[in-house]
């Protein structure tokens, strides 16, 4: 019985549900429409036979893809299982200072997690009544600094100037910004990695380029913070790339048009549907991620979450304090952002 002291005990990140049956799934973000062609004729001519070795440990030909992409050194790019395992990696490897960890109050909800997983001291700086970070809370001391932009759950995209003064004024953490949604709208911190050593982005194919269920993130950088990471993954887990991973990652990189267009249409149904919650007593944050943070005048969210679940329609809410009363709404296609309008036409009644 002894044993159960020596188990570590952690409060884990809860993820939206992932139901069997079929239901308008607006609650984890995931991306309506189909990964790039170049992708299902890519996985068409992948022979299972190359799955008896194991796969390159550097995942060169990814990260060379990926390099050339965003037009940066091999040395510069840093490849993972999602941007989840890239997160948590990052957050092994740097954030081993004394002073607190920084990150928003209302943010992802898995930093918290990995500070306590991994015993890193933190400390929630909180956003102002309008859910914008408040830039002077990030020039305290600190021992690194972890901010996404757009920030999820609301949306909001924080400007590049506000970000580099952060970065600049911070010369002695690493920050890191969370670029999960930066397709939809957003503009990246990229650039800024050449003038700030202590700059890493980290991006995902798992929203804009409709890929979630393939699993690849990526942390782009100095060579420094790249090798620094590449090294506490090979402490960890040498192989973390998938042969699948590899080759369709790199062939979903080379379908720009597809992914401009796929993007675009997102954002087209979002300002669409946004408009028409409005007209029905909503109000939504300014959102440029591929999901609406809406909160109506007089029904409570937990009441229209609930309802709206009994219909088959899965958004996302959160018990919390600070955003109890909004919804976060993937935006999916056209049809169904209309069958949510309607059904909530219904609940609203
Ligand atoms: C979705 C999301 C991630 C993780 O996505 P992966 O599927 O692991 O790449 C990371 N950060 C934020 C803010 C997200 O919303």
């Amino acid at each position: 019985m002894g044993f159960r002291k020596n188990i570590r005990r952690v409060t884990p990140y809860v993820p939206g549900e992932q139901p069997q049956e079929k239901v308008i799934k607006l609650n984890t973000n995931e991306n309506p429409y189909p990964p790039s062609k170049k992708v299902q004729e890519t996985l068409a001519g992948l022979n299972p036979a190359k799955l008896r070795l194991y796969p390159d440990p550097a995942a060169t030909k990814l990260v060379t893809a990926l390099a050339d992409y965003y037009g940066v050194s091999q040395e510069e790019v840093f490849a993972g299982v999602g941007s989840d395992d890239v997160l948590a990696m990052c957050f092994l490897t740097f954030f081993n200072g004394e002073k607190p960890v920084l990150f928003p109050d209302v943010t992802y909800s898995f930093y918290k997690v990995w500070v306590e997983l991994f015993k890193i001291p933190f400390s929630c700086q909180p956003v102002d009544e309008n859910f914008k970070i408040v830039k002077t809370d990030y020039f305290t001391p600190n021992g690194g600094i972890i901010i996404p932009n757009p920030n999820a759950p609301t949306g909001i995209f924080e400007s590049l100037t506000v970000i580099e003064e952060i970065v600049a004024g911070n010369p002695d953490s690493v920050v890191i910004i969370d670029e999960a949604y930066i397709d939809f709208g957003g503009e990246s911190a990229l650039p800024l990695i050449k003038k700030y050593p202590n700059l890493l982005v980290v991006q995902t194919y798992s929203k804009s380029r409709s890929l979630a269920g393939l699993r690849v993130g990526y942390a782009l950088g100095n060579k420094e913070l790249i090798k620094a990471l590449n090294d506490v993954k090979y402490s960890y887990n040498s192989y973390t790339m998938n042969e699948y991973a590899i080759e369709l990652g790199t062939a979903v990189l080379k379908d720009e048009a597809y992914f401009k267009e796929s993007t675009g249409q997102i954002m087209e149904t979002r300002e669409w549907a946004k408009e028409a919650l409005e007209e029905k007593g909503f109000t939504c944050l300014d959102s440029r991620a591929n999901f609406i943070f809406a909160k109506h005048e007089r029904v409570p969210a937990k009441e229209i979450f609930e309802k709206l679940k009994e219909k088959g329609i899965y958004v996302r809410f959160w018990n919390d304090e600070r955003i109890k009363d909004y919804l976060r709404i993937t935006v999916g296609m056209r049809v169904e952002m209309e069958k949510l309008l309607a059904e909530i036409e219904g609940i609203l009644a």
